[in-house]
């Protein structure tokens, strides 16, 4: 059950949007189940975040979104995207503390903000707030652009050794530029929402207090899975990097 601890007026935007998001969701075959979740909007925060049940005093997940308007549906959406996406992976998965590669899961949450993003703009009609803005989508679709426009620094694929791996690891909740060219890509590569599936279970090959995922198993258990490729590709550069500066 969700719950959205918001002026009414806002959780009625704010419920238009996670719908939308659970729809595309749905078509995946991935629910989010029938476990508490509570949604909030805070703007005098650092950053939106989610944080499980266990980690919190609640007696539920919960999601803390950071908009100074609800009315701003393409901050919303990607603010949405990429807590809702953290939400999904701790439910399929919430080994929390001992099964996590954040940077895997940022870069994985980044590029459902982005893919969210051009849902929403692509299917806005679909949406139920958008009878009050059929032409909104055009925004979106501006956003897209501007999004894709700010620069990241290729940290991750040129990263060069297990010493920057792990500090790229260390920083990943905060440093989204280190990996920002790398979540646009892996935004592209899903093209329908049964790509995402497998990525959302990606804790399921994390080798435990590792920071890595044993890429063999993931790929060869979704073969023609370009998203699953390519994550395991940046990891796969990273390892390779430190092995060819040690001999
Ligand atoms: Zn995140």
């Amino acid at each position: 059950m969700i719950h959205y601890d918001m002026q009414l007026q806002d959780a009625a935007k704010i419920r238009a949007l996670v719908d939308f998001i659970l729809m595309w969701y749905d078509e995946a075959g991935v629910r989010i189940g029938e476990a508490d979740l509570q949604i909030r909007n805070d703007s005098e925060i650092a950053k939106p975040f989610f944080a499980p049940k266990e980690g919190n005093p609640l007696e539920a997940d919960v999601i803390t979104l950071k908009l100074d308007s609800c009315d701003d549906y393409a901050t919303g959406i990607s603010q949405l995207a990429h807590e809702l996406t953290h939400c999904l992976i701790y439910r399929l998965n919430p080994n929390w503390k001992q099964l996590l590669a954040f940077w895997a899961e940022e870069t994985i949450c980044e590029a459902m903000q982005l893919v969210m993003l051009r849902e929403l703009a692509r299917r806005w009609r679909e949406c139920t707030i958008s009878t009050e803005m059929p032409y909104y989508m055009n925004y979106l679709r501006g956003c897209i652009v501007g999004q894709f426009d700010i620069p990241g620094t290729w940290r991750l694929t040129k990263c060069h050794g297990m010493r920057e791996f792990l500090q790229i690891e260390d920083t990943a909740t905060e440093t989204r530029k280190d990996r920002w060219e790398e979540a646009k890509i892996l935004s592209l590569t899903i093209t329908a929402p049964q790509v995402v599936p497998p990525l959302l279970r990606y804790r399921d090959y994390v080798f435990e207090g590792a920071s890595i995922f044993d890429a063999v198993r993931f790929r060869a258990d979704h073969p023609d899975n370009l998203a699953v490729d390519y994550l395991c590709t940046l990891q796969e550069k990273a390892l390779l990097n430190t092995f060819n500066r040690r001999t």
